[in-house]
């Protein structure tokens, strides 16, 4: 495994550049402090390259994207961008780069900051605490699958109607990668995977549910798994989320489930992610993380953004692309203590009010929580 760390950058459009900013002075921390080393290039992606270059993505960007060991992506997107063709809008950018690098599986932790448990749409004591991590297949399934479309409906009788069609379809390969990667995650973890589909009435979901269970009794029976059917697990997720540690699940079961957690934590600004494929020559996954937000036109360029899903999201990098959990945990627990005062962007102002801080304040509170 190379010694070296090297990351691509690309901040993209609206509070993309804003946010990564932040992140760059937590990058500069751990490599004065903990001396970290980190090769840094940077790159543009969606409107901000559509710019410079006319395309989302340009392939000299692509190339150096598959060159690296992570890519850390802000947001992309603008209502500037919105009449353009689709092949050119800032969305395909952020696609070309989820196809190409064949990121399989999608890691959304869902994680309950014990400061803002109140924002959390669930009672304070459901939520407290909370700390589960989604894997969601990411580039197959029915968002894939052939035959698709809308055509005419041949139904004798129904002349003049139309259907539309969509394809549930998964190997066994597909599923199995993804599984042993839910299964590794758990190993470092609290050991529990839930797996979630529709066995009992999609055939797609009775080989998620057999190839999910083969790999575990060949390759990790020391993991506690379990099956549950995806509608109750959307149900037991609302209900009682601490009974859950990794849940794995399909491209588009992983859609819903993965949002719904999402509002147990609270604001948008507070969300990362992660996108892993398969592991390179050096042995890191190919690897893309990015704040679940998008650009957040309505408050771009005002100092408003809060920066903590894409500073998270750095974390999950350390964690994931180059084992340094401990400095992972460092940084999660930094932004705990800036929460823990009080310290608040303006998506996190509670009815009680107060002063928020701008993006570069939360940014620089953090850093210094890490030296204190
Ligand atoms: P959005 O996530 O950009 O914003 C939704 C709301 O949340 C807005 O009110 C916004 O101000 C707020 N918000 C989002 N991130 C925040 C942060 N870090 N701090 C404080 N407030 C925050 O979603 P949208 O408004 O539906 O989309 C805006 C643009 O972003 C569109 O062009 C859309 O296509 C694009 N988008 C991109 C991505 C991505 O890059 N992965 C994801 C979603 C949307």
């Amino acid at each position: 495994m190379s010694d070296r760390y090297s990351l691509l950058i690309l901040p993209g459009d609206g509070i993309g550049p804003e946010v990564m900013a932040e992140v760059v002075k937590v990058i500069d921390w751990f490599k004065t402090n903990r001396a970290m080393p980190f090769d840094i290039q940077h790159g543009l992606v969606g409107g901000s390259s559509y710019d410079a270059h006319g395309t989302p993505l340009t392939d000299e960007t692509m190339a150096l994207a598959q060159s690296v060991d992570a890519v850390l992506l802000g947001a992309v997107g603008g209502p500037k961008y919105d009449d353009l063709d689709f092949a050119v809008k800032p969305e395909r950018g952020l696609l070309r780069l989820r196809k190409e690098m064949d990121l399989f599986a999608n890691l959304r932790p869902a994680q309950c900051f014990d400061a803002l448990a109140d924002f959390s749409s669930l009672k304070r004591e459901v939520v407290a605490g909370l700390d589960i991590l989604i894997v969601r297949e990411l580039t197959s399934g029915v968002y894939f699958g052939t035959p698709r479309g809308i055509e005419a409906d041949p139904t004798p009788g129904n002349e003049g109607g139309r259907v539309g069609i969509n394809t549930q379809r998964y190997t066994s390969g597909e599923i199995r990668r993804v599984a042993r990667a839910a299964f590794e995650l758990a190993a470092k973890r609290r050991g529990k995977v839930c797996s979630m589909e529709k066995a009992n009435v999609m055939e797609s979901g009775i080989l998620w549910r057999e190839e999910t269970q083969w790999v575990h009794d060949n390759e990790y029976s020391q993991i506690e798994l379990s099956h549950m059917y995806a509608d109750n697990g959307l149900m037991q997720l609302v209900r009682k989320p601490a009974q859950f540690d990794v849940i794995l699940t399909d491209n588009l079961f992983g859609d819903l489930l993965s949002d719904a957690a999402a509002m147990l934590t609270g604001s948008l600004g507070m969300l990362p992610s992660a996108s892993l494929g398969a592991p390179m020559a050096n042995g890191r996954p190919k690897a893309l993380y990015e704040p679940v937000h998008g650009s957040a036109p309505d408050i771009a360029g005002q100092g408003k953004a809060n920066p903590i899903a894409c500073i998270l999201s750095f974390a999950m990098a350390l964690r994931y692309s180059f084992a340094e959990g401990k400095a992972a945990d460092q940084l999660e627990a930094a932004v705990q203590t800036v929460l823990a005062e009080g310290v608040r962007t303006a998506d996190l102002m509670g009815p009680e009010g107060g002063q928020p801080v701008s993006t570069s304040e939360m940014g620089d509170r953090i850093v210094a929580a890490l030296s204190a």
